[in-house]
């Protein structure tokens, strides 16, 4: 344990001591300790986070929760609200993800809708 805590310590040393060089972006010259500028570092977190939540919808676990949604709210929500029966044909996510594993995966979380109020949703952005 005492060890382990050393070691963090002579890490976060060199850290301050070590010598400037441009971000790991060959398009960008701003200068850091190493690895990437923050701005570079904050894309490179984003795309491969983009990577990941695509992946999850082509796991069987999202196929399956997919399936007891649809089953569960067989009638678009918001077609319903305007007094439409329309069915469910897509999976939509009421509070935006935006990567968060716990609101991607919440059953609560999730609504059935029709493909034309899911694709109107997202255009906007949602
Ligand atoms: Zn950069
Ligand atoms: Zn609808």
């Amino acid at each position: 344990m005492h060890q382990a805590l050393h070691a963090h310590q002579g890490e976060l040393t060199s850290m301050r001591t070590a010598a400037l060089r441009p971000c790991a972006d060959p398009t960008c010259s701003v200068l850091v300790t190493g690895g990437r500028c923050a701005t570079h570092a904050r894309e490179l977190d984003r795309a491969r986070w983009n990577a990941d939540v695509r992946r999850w919808y082509h796991t069987a676990r999202w196929q399956q929760l997919r399936r007891l949604v649809l089953k569960e709210e067989p009638l678009c929500g918001d077609c319903l609200v305007d007094g439409r029966t329309t069915a469910s044909t897509d999976v939509d996510h009421e509070h935006p993800h935006g990567g968060d594993p716990i609101l991607f995966w919440s059953r609560a979380n999730l609504r059935g809708r029709c493909h034309g109020c899911h694709s109107r949703k997202t255009k906007r952005g949602l």
